[in-house]
């Protein structure tokens, strides 16, 4: 079943000088449970696309339905708490606290999740179980890349966002990262949307949309991806 939908979903940037159009209607369907990618090249209205279901950033005009709530007619307190229970997000750089050891920077957002798995879990299933009590500066950037993951499902999220989570990586270290994230979506159901230049995601990911000058030009199904669930 759907889990996101948009509708004719513009984005125009007013930069004070010009105007931006970075989305020029995209209407996507998003199933639960898969794992996405969104291709495409630089400026191509990716990562806005991802912010605004994500409800970082907000629509110029269409709609936007997480379910059966349009994420369009909700103030800053509800798109708030939407981000907060169901979203977790990923990004390039792994923004973790440097004072930190992975299991505490985990630990800070499962302090205040409604059912979190425990910060050991987390760090398991990224494969991090031996790195628990090290600190970001002592880990390899996979491996704060994958703290940065079990941060993100540690609450258990529905939807996981990804904006370039392999974009600072060796691209063998990449793989790793996206794996990690497969296997995550394999485990947990978890829908995944992922923008990546690595090429390992098209064997992993079940739809494949491009972008391109803010709109999206195709949409395709991995046929040789199992179905979610
Ligand atoms: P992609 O993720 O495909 O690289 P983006 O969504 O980041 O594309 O950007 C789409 C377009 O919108 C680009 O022209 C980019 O420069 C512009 N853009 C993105 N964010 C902003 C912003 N905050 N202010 C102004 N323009 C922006
Ligand atoms: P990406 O690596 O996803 O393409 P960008 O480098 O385009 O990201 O953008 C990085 C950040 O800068 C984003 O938060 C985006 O909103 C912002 N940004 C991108 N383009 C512009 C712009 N022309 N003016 C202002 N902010 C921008």
């Amino acid at each position: 079943w759907p889990i996101f939908r948009t509708e004719g979903v513009t984005k125009v940037y007013d930069t004070g000088e010009v105007q931006v159009h970075a989305l020029a209607g995209v209407d996507l369907t998003l199933f639960a449970g898969e794992l996405a990618v969104l291709l495409g090249p630089s400026g191509s209205g990716k990562s806005t696309l991802l912010n605004i279901l994500g409800g970082l950033d907000r629509a110029s005009s269409g709609h936007v339905w997480f379910r059966d709530t349009d994420l369009t007619a909700l103030r800053e307190r509800g798109l708030t708490r939407f981000r907060r229970d169901h979203v977790g997000f990923v990004f390039q750089f792994y923004n973790l606290v440097p004072s930190l050891s992975a299991r505490e920077n985990v630990q800070l957002v499962t302090d205040v999740a409604r059912e979190p798995m425990p910060p050991e879990e987390a760090l398991g299933l990224v494969g991090l179980s031996h790195r628990m009590d090290h600190f970001p500066a002592e880990m390899s950037g996979g491996e704060q890349q994958r703290v940065a993951i079990a941060r993100a499902i540690a609450k258990r999220p529905e939807v996981l966002l990804c904006d370039e989570p392999t974009g600072a990586l060796d691209s063998k270290t990449g793989i790793q990262v996206l794996e990690a994230l497969k296997d995550i979506n394999d485990r947990f159901g978890t829908t995944t949307v992922v923008i990546t230049h690595n090429a390992a995601i098209r064997k992993m990911a079940h739809r494949v949309v491009r972008f391109q000058d803010g709109r999206i030009t195709e949409v395709e199904v991995n046929e040789t991806r199992l179905a979610p669930h």
